[in-house]
């Protein structure tokens, strides 16, 4: 995974992560992957596409990045646990991009899995995260038909952090920087662009960047196709529409494919 940008909220800026076989020799092998679960967008269903969801994949630990409707499916079948998934980055909350949170947050606790997942996200994300842990209490206190099982509260399993334009995370030493961007539609005079905002992602190994003068994209992934009530999207345009400013390779992605 070198040097990619998806569409869609999301910006792998170059040089990005060690591959698997590069960073062996060091001894501090780390396998990163890109992975893109879901690759619709918008609330229609797609019979070949699944709902916005990707895996960033940094050893043993699987990060999610956006968590659509179908996402703990989709990482069955990339292969992947969701016992292994330590976080979930969300650009924005609307639905198609966290449909998917509640089976997340939900199953992760039927499972019994043990310490805190974060959930990483923009301002509203606390209060829709608080809404999903509070729907998933009556399930919980009810047990799983296991004897002697304990309770455990749902909301001691989860921590959510908002993040503003310009935040910084670190995940297992990448790093991770946000920026604000417009996606919502605010009626004027309010307050909601207070109390919400949709952000986008970019993930640097930070020791490699610096060598760098700087970070450029090498690639460019477009996701999140919205066909509406027609299964066939034409992708001409938006290939068209990032060819504006954007001469190297571009692509559409699909389901599953690995970076
Ligand atoms: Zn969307």
């Amino acid at each position: 995974m070198k040097g990619i940008a998806v569409v869609a909220l999301i910006l792998l800026a170059a040089p990005a992560l060690p591959a698997a076989d590069a960073a062996g020799a060091a001894g501090a092998a780390v396998a990163s992957q890109f992975i893109t679960l879901g690759t619709h967008g918008g609330p229609v269903s797609d019979r070949n596409r699944s709902q916005p969801a990707n895996a960033l994949v940094l050893g043993q630990a699987v990060y999610l990045v956006d968590a659509g409707d179908g996402a703990v499916q989709q990482l069955a079948r990339a292969g992947l646990s969701l016992a292994a998934v330590r976080a979930v980055l969300i650009s924005h909350i609307h639905i198609d991009h966290t449909g998917g949170l509640f089976a997340v947050l939900g199953l992760r606790h039927q499972m019994g899995s043990t310490g805190k997942i974060t959930i990483y996200g923009p301002p509203g994300i606390k209060a829709m995260v608080d809404g999903l842990l509070a729907a998933i209490v009556p399930e919980a206190e009810s047990g799983y038909g296991v004897p002697g099982e304990d309770y455990v509260p749902p909301q001691n399993t989860v921590e959510v952090v908002e993040l503003r334009d310009g935040a910084s995370v670190k995940l297992d030493g990448l790093a991770v920087t946000t920026a604000e961007n417009t996606h919502y539609s605010f009626p004027k005079g309010g307050d909601m662009d207070r109390r919400f905002a949709s952000i986008s992602f970019r993930f640097d190994m930070p020791e490699v960047g610096q060598m760098s003068a700087r970070a450029k994209v090498h690639r460019v992934l477009i996701t999140h196709l919205v066909a509406g009530r027609d299964p066939n999207v034409d992708t001409a345009p938006l290939v068209a529409g990032v060819r504006k400013w954007f001469d190297g390779p571009v692509e559409i992605a699909r389901d599953l494919d690995r970076y």
